[in-house]
């Protein structure tokens, strides 16, 4: 499977925020966001086509227990579920981050599923496969319903509330408390404009505020 990149450093979302895992990134995705922040694995991807053998020798390089198969969309991948059981075998506990329109019955510990808003869709050529793309309900709630989970949403404007409502009235059994709202942001700066109404929100809707701690300690760089 192509890989962008695989690295060591600390979660930086979610409800593993601050874990020690180390980062496998695929490379490819069927979205285009328009605020992606690894436009290399979507909008112009790169990487190398590596074994699952290669791949896992390079993720035990490390010391850490927990492991992130990320993207890209990672569940694009035509070995992703090999890739997933081995990780497993060999006693990791994995995240995956994906935009779940994909299902694919990946060994997971945590799927971390982060539907797509229309705050994502870019203008351009893409927009129209992006919209039609970007959201797939039954998809999210096979990974509700068969796996521990987050929904994590990206926060730009106080009216996305209101399309992640619309969402979770369309999803059976969700836990309100694993609904998790990100600041979109791709600089320091721009996460702590969005983070006091974000919290507001998480605070009258009863949601988690997600940080997104890589930004925060060093910028929208690759490998952290
Ligand atoms: S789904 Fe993720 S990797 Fe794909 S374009 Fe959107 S932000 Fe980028």
């Amino acid at each position: 499977m192509r890989i962008a990149e695989i690295f060591y450093s600390i979660q930086g979302e979610g409800r593993l925020a601050g874990m020690p895992s180390v980062f496998i990134r695929t490379s490819g995705c069927n979205l285009r966001c328009a605020w992606c922040d690894t436009p290399y694995t979507s909008w112009e991807p790169e990487g190398e086509e590596r074994g699952v053998d290669e791949i896992l020798a390079a993720a035990k390089r490390y010391p850490a227990k927990h492991a992130v198969v990320t993207g890209g969309e990672p569940l694009l991948a035509h070995e992703i579920e090999e890739l997933t059981k081995q990780l497993k075998r060999e006693g990791f506990h994995i995240t995956i981050e994906t935009a779940s329109t994909i299902f694919k019955p990946v060994s997971s510990d945590l799927m971390s599923l982060s539907p797509k808003l229309s705050n994502s869709t870019p203008e351009g050529k893409f927009a129209r496969m992006h919209e039609e793309h970007r959201l797939n309900v039954p998809v999210i709630q096979q990974f509700i319903d068969g796996y521990e989970y987050q929904l994590k949403f990206v926060a730009d404007k106080k009216t996305d509330l209101v399309e992640i409502e619309d969402i979770l009235s369309k999803l059976r059994n969700v836990d309100r408390t694993r609904v998790l709202l990100m600041p979109q942001g791709r600089t320091k700066e721009e996460l702590h404009e969005r983070a006091p109404w974000i919290v507001e929100l998480c605070k009258e809707h009863g949601f988690c505020y997600t940080p997104r701690l890589h930004i925060e300690l060093w910028g929208n760089r690759r490998g952290t």
